[in-house]
């Protein structure tokens, strides 16, 4: 049984997560802890909760994302999973840390690629990998098909989508990411967002907005 913990971390108001179950064995998606306070809050959790780390992955490279990444790698010895197509995306977080004059900003590099369809074990569990470009070029989310729940990134908010402004972002594609792929659940699934609430693969399907 998948037991999850949210964080909100950064200016970005970002949400990391804690996947973890019964052995202890956990992962953590999208860690955007910043400040040196959310990195504690994050470690004493695993910590004080007696969890071992044992992948580290990301939805997508954005750099709110992706902030915690080289701080979990060296804390827990775990190697970073993303998809390659988001390769560009996270090498362009540099420029990002500067613009958004978001220092110091440690660069990380991943260990291993995520594909469409691969299963991501931990523990006696189980999250598949499905591809849902748009927001961002390698954008993936994380489906656990028994307990009816995905961790889905900056794909899809409670009544709102993924920006596409930014440099890499494609609306189309994000829109047949939603409609094909995230709308393809069941209507009871629960989603867990990069931003904000959480919500139901059904509420959006009624009350999305940007969807209708
Ligand atoms: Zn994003």
């Amino acid at each position: 049984m998948i037991e999850i913990k949210s964080f909100i971390f950064s200016p970005f108001a970002e949400n990391t997560y804690v996947l973890y179950d019964e052995t202890k064995e956990a992962i953590i998606i999208d860690p955007g802890c910043h400040l040196a306070e959310e990195r504690e809050t994050l470690r004493h959790f695993i910590e004080s909760n007696g969890l071992k780390v044992v992948k580290l992955l990301n939805t997508h490279c954005h750099i709110d994302h992706v902030f915690g990444n080289q701080f979990v790698k060296s804390t827990f010895e775990v190697p970073l999973l993303i998809h390659p197509k988001d390769l560009p995306t996270l090498k362009a977080c540099q420029l990002a840390a500067e613009l958004y004059q978001l220092k110091p900003f440690e660069p990380s590099e991943p260990d291993a690629w995520l594909a469409e369809g691969e299963l991501i074990r931990f523990g006696l569990s189980t999250l598949e990998v499905i591809f849902v470009p748009g927001h961002a070029p390698g954008h993936v989310a994380f489906v656990s098909r028994p307990q009816k729940f995905t961790i889905s990134g900056d794909v899809l908010f409670r009544e709102s989508i993924g920006r596409t402004d930014f440099p890499g972002c494609n609306h189309q594609d994000l829109i047949e990411s939603i409609q094909k792929k995230m709308f393809a659940l069941d209507d009871d699934f629960r989603v867990y967002s990069g931003h904000g609430p959480t919500t139901t693969i059904g509420h959006e399907k009624r009350f999305n907005p940007f969807l209708n």
